[in-house]
């Protein structure tokens, strides 16, 4: 069997080094890739997989190409796990639950940056968990699925920092380029009031949370998401393919893998 994360950049993904680990361990004959896509999509079938992930850009994209979804996706509008079964395309999104498992059940607010995929995932997940929610995004395009749906949402240059939020987030993909999601003295309003910060990127240094921990802030990068996702969208992998495993095996694992980077 052959599985792949898809996305662009891709060459900073750890995600077959998890994989590859828990397919050895649980004696399941499997290879996981990865493929750098253009935004041509379209040829996704080619690459003859029977399953793949979703990252950025593709996961809203993805949600569009699938001809069926299943679960949350469904309400996220975005899908990081997709299933090629039967010639059809089936998505699902691992990303929310992924997420909520590695945060403190104690944060009561937060405050996003980013508007794409993932972000998508995180807001859905932590407002229905009671968590109250603002949104801040570069552009104002990708603000507008957020609006729709009621959430309280900015442009980053248009925000004016009052309230005080537990948790921030940084779900942009600044942080691959070496840069804050936003200017530093609104970044630094943003933060000294707030018990922790997570940025979704892992293996790379973060300025965001460079800084956050500077300011004596707990800090988190996405490792334990990309592991808690993972670990999901591998069991629906398995689970769509009639193939039995032992879930605490695949549990223990990814999470030994992740020990490596
Ligand atoms: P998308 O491409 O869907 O969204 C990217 C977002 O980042 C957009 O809102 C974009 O704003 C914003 N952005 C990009 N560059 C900058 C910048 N220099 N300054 C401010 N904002 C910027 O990506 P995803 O949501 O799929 O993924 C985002 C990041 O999260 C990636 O780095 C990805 O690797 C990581 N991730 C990690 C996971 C994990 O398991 N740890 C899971 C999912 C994602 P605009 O709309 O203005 O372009």
């Amino acid at each position: 069997m052959q599985f792949a994360v898809i996305g662009n950049p891709i060459s900073h993904s750890y995600s077959p080094l998890l994989y590859n680990f828990a397919f050895a361990s649980l004696g399941i004959s499997a290879f996981y890739s990865r493929y750098l896509m253009d935004l041509n999509f379209g040829c996704l079938r080619n690459l003859r997989l029977n399953g793949a992930n979703v990252t950025l850009p593709f996961k809203e994209l993805a949600f569009d190409k699938c001809n069926e979804i299943v679960g949350v996706a469904n309400d996220i509008g975005a899908v990081n796990t997709i299933v090629f079964k039967d010639s059809k395309i089936i998505g699902y999104n691992t990303d929310a639950e992924g997420f909520y498992n590695c945060i403190d059940t104690t944060i009561k607010s937060a405050l996003i940056f980013g508007a794409g995929g993932s972000a998508r995932a995180i807001a859905h997940i932590l407002k229905s968990k009671g968590i109250s929610i603002k949104i801040l995004n570069r552009s104002e395009d990708r603000l507008k699925y957020f609006r729709d749906l009621g959430f309280l949402c900015n442009s980053i240059s248009e925000y004016n920092h009052t309230n005080k939020y537990d948790l921030i987030i940084n779900t942009t993909s600044s942080s691959l380029e070496h840069k804050l999601p936003c200017e530093k003295n609104k970044l630094c309003s943003i933060l000294k009031d707030s018990k922790m910060a997570i940025d979704l990127i892992y293996g790379i240094d973060s300025k965001f949370l460079s800084l956050a921990g500077s300011m004596g802030i707990k800090t988190k990068d996405g490792k334990d998401m990309l592991v808690n996702q993972a670990i999901l969208s591998c069991a629906i992998f398995l689970e769509s393919h009639f193939i039995q495993f032992d879930y605490e095996c695949l549990r223990d694992s990814m999470q030994n893998a992740a020990k490596l980077f």
